[in-house]
């Protein structure tokens, strides 16, 4: 496949999840509708397009052209240990998310980074539209990151595209507004995050908030040690204490990073 073929298939599969989940947590809603549906639609997609021509567009362009010279020159772990075809596509499936969920670990552990993950954890609900909720400088950092990743590993253009539209399509739906029964939940906590998990990584509880950071395997919550199970009390209040009210301005949502002292506290 072709650059502009994968992008295609980012962009239906993107396309597809946001239906399905949209679907699905209009018929199966878990948690109380506590603001209007459209407003939050308006806001998070509006906000989408915005993300789309300011980052990716000035982002995932160099950062494409970037994996294309790392693997010209033959850099990255991939290259030594000789991987090629379906292996690698699926060990930079593995080892990408892997490097997600410590990014996303430290995200929630270093200030500066904090600055920028917290307006998408402003949000008081959580539902498929929180996982289009993210402030640009969170976008430019994560890809800068990226950036580091392709040059440790060197991936090809059909494993990071792969990467990029499944977690993607992931995050979609662990953060609907869904529930499976005790049962589904187990067996599907062998493999992979769910939205009961992750909803409780959106408490406004730190206990909850500091842990549950993985995408799509939840192996690495285990092996690093932060799965944690929420309690009912927990989950009653999602979002953070601050900025409760105009977590659906725009202009707010902009200047969150940069204001007020609170900045500085992990809260
Ligand atoms: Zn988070």
């Amino acid at each position: 496949m072709n650059l502009s073929e994968l992008n295609t298939f980012r962009l239906i599969l993107f396309a597809l999840a946001l239906t399905l989940t949209g679907i699905f947590e209009t018929v199966w809603a878990v948690r109380e509708w506590k603001t209007a549906r459209w407003k939050r639609w308006v806001f998070h997609g509006a906000l989408t397009i915005f993300n789309t021509v300011l980052t990716r567009l000035a982002a995932l362009g160099p950062l494409l052209i970037w994996s294309e010279y790392v693997r010209n020159q033959g850099w990255g772990l991939s290259h030594k240990f000789g991987i090629t075809g379906i292996a690698e596509v699926v060990s930079t499936f593995i080892l990408f998310d892997l490097f997600d969920y410590w990014w996303h670990r430290w995200n929630h552990t270093v200030p500066f980074l904090w600055r920028f993950h917290k307006p998408h954890h402003m949000d008081t609900h959580v539902d498929v539209t929180t996982s289009l909720r993210f402030h640009p400088g969170e976008l430019f950092l994560s890809y800068g990151m990226k950036a580091i990743w392709i040059l440790l590993w060197g991936p090809s253009l059909l494993g990071f595209m792969v990467f990029e539209a499944a977690i993607t399509a992931y995050s979609q739906f662990h953060h609907s507004n869904i529930d499976f029964s005790d049962v589904w939940e187990k067996r599907l906590r062998w493999l992979h995050m769910t939205p009961r998990l992750h909803a409780s990584h959106h408490t406004v509880s730190l206990r909850t908030r500091s842990a549950n950071y993985s995408t799509v395997f939840l192996a690495w919550d285990r092996i690093f040690g932060t799965l944690r199970e929420p309690d009912s009390v927990e989950m009653k209040e999602l979002g953070l204490l601050e900025g409760r009210k105009t977590h659906l301005s725009p202009l707010d949502f902009i200047k969150a990073p940069f204001v007020s002292a609170a900045n500085r506290k992990l809260l």
